[in-house]
């Protein structure tokens, strides 16, 4: 295990390279650039060493044009014996900058054993670590037995239909071809992740009629008609969501409970262009539309999910005649934990206490990433997140990647190979 750790930190410098090499290829999504120059990096990287090499642009999937092509890479390296193949697969694409930063967020600064810049723990460091670890102890086994994978993918940051899910719906997580997948996401370099939340996007319609604003009582307020929902939410919704409590271990732990989020709310007139110098015309909004964001448990049913807000929508109808709704699905997402007793699971359980000298913690994160479609699509449930950095810096200003921080859970990744692979 020694000479092990000890290429690991051999590598350090590379390591730290690999990170900012990453780092300065701006892969901001929306809308999903550079895609092709990061893919291309990470492929002839591992061409080099041996790696089959697969591109793989996500034709026809949501986000795909000829302007901003949706890429991924798949490296493959073989071992000399048949046994159980190793994916790591890490998202490439990185969110807007957002204002705040006193770095350059392409700059990759290395200061003070950090490096900054956008994508830094969400999730280049991530990648890098995954490819040093690999790297590293292929050096240290040549000769093991299973194969290794490493993916850099797109779109994880919007849904991850041009990348994981893409590549899932072609086999690439088929359980027949992979066995074990590690998504190196900031979630700690001492906690696993097993799985997240599910989700429930959805659009309240309230109607009214239009009419002049002189005279509102000719008209139906659609705006008011949403008022009394967000009443309704507010004296049972919210309560009864609050009250729901799961046992999975999602962190932090306000997200253990149900929860929902109003993402916008609009009526009536549009905005005006910021150019428009005019006042608004005086009209009863006809329509209104709220966008809620539903979080839900894995002890909890969607349609259930859904059912309650029908109920609270058809509860308000009672108490105001006029009272007419549309509710339209916009996304879901089902909750997904891997059970402790996974083989990736416990492999980098006990590899972390090796490396840190403590237990990992096991977590579910309030939210999805891709371990989603490795679940639904490729009904491959030995999945986790594992990988150095700090969640909480994630779309942040001033995100940074600790370099201990990744050589430790570049550790944990070799140690795991090692396990499964000899
Ligand atoms: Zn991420």
């Amino acid at each position: 295990m020694n000479a092990l750790m000890q290429r690991i930190e051999n590598r350090r410098d590379d390591l730290i390279t690999l990170t900012q090499d990453l780092i300065r290829i701006p892969t901001l999504n929306p809308p999903g650039r550079h895609y092709h120059d990061v893919c291309s990096l990470v492929g002839e990287r591992m061409s080099k060493q041996g790696w089959k090499v697969e591109m793989v642009r996500a034709e026809g999937a949501l986000g795909d044009s000829d302007r901003y092509p949706r890429w991924n890479v798949v490296c493959r390296l073989e071992g000399r014996a048949a046994g159980d193949c190793v994916h790591f697969n890490s998202h490439h694409d990185v969110v807007a900058v957002g204002e705040g930063w006193t770095r350059d967020p392409f700059g990759a600064e290395l200061d003070g054993g950090k490096i900054y810049g956008r994508g830094a723990c969400d999730m280049k460091g991530g990648m890098a670590t995954s490819i040093i670890a690999a790297e590293a102890f292929v050096a240290h086994h040549p000769e093991f037995s299973g194969a290794i994978e490493i993916s850099a993918t797109a779109d994880e940051e919007s849904g991850g239909y041009g990348g994981v899910a893409y590549l899932a719906e072609r086999g690439f997580f088929d359980p027949a071809r992979v066995q074990h997948v590690i998504i190196p996401e900031p979630l700690n370099k001492d906690r696993i992740c097993l799985g997240h939340r599910g989700v429930w996007w959805a659009e309240i319609e309230t109607k009214g009629h239009i009419a002049h604003g002189s005279m509102p009582f000719l008209g139906d307020c659609a705006v008011r008609h949403m008022g009394a929902v967000l009443d309704e939410m507010e004296a049972t919704l919210f309560p009864l969501l609050a009250g729901k409590r799961t046992d999975m271990p999602v962190v932090p732990d306000g997200a253990k409970s149900s929860t929902l989020n109003i993402n916008s709310i609009h009526g009536g007139e549009p905005v005006q262009d910021a150019d428009y110098t005019g006042l608004p015309s005086a009209c009863v909004p006809d329509r209104c539309i709220l966008t809620i964001d539903r979080r839900f448990l894995i002890e909890e049913d969607i349609a259930e999910v859904k059912a309650e807000v029908a109920r609270m929508m058809d509860k308000i109808r009672t108490t105001r005649p006029d009272f007419r709704y549309e509710i339209r699905d916009l996304f879901e997402v089902m909750p997904t934990m891997t059970p402790e007793d996974a083989p990736i699971v416990r492999t980098v359980q006990d590899a972390v206490q090796l490396v840190m000298g403590k237990p990992a913690e096991f977590v579910v994160s309030p939210g999805t990433y891709d371990q989603k479609h490795i679940d639904r699509i490729g009904r491959l449930k030995n999945c986790i997140a594992y990988g150095p950095g700090v969640l909480d810096l994630a779309h942040q200003p001033d995100e940074w990647i600790g370099v201990d921080d990744m050589v430790d859970s570049g550790k944990v990744m070799a140690l795991t190979l090692t396990k499964l692979l000899t």
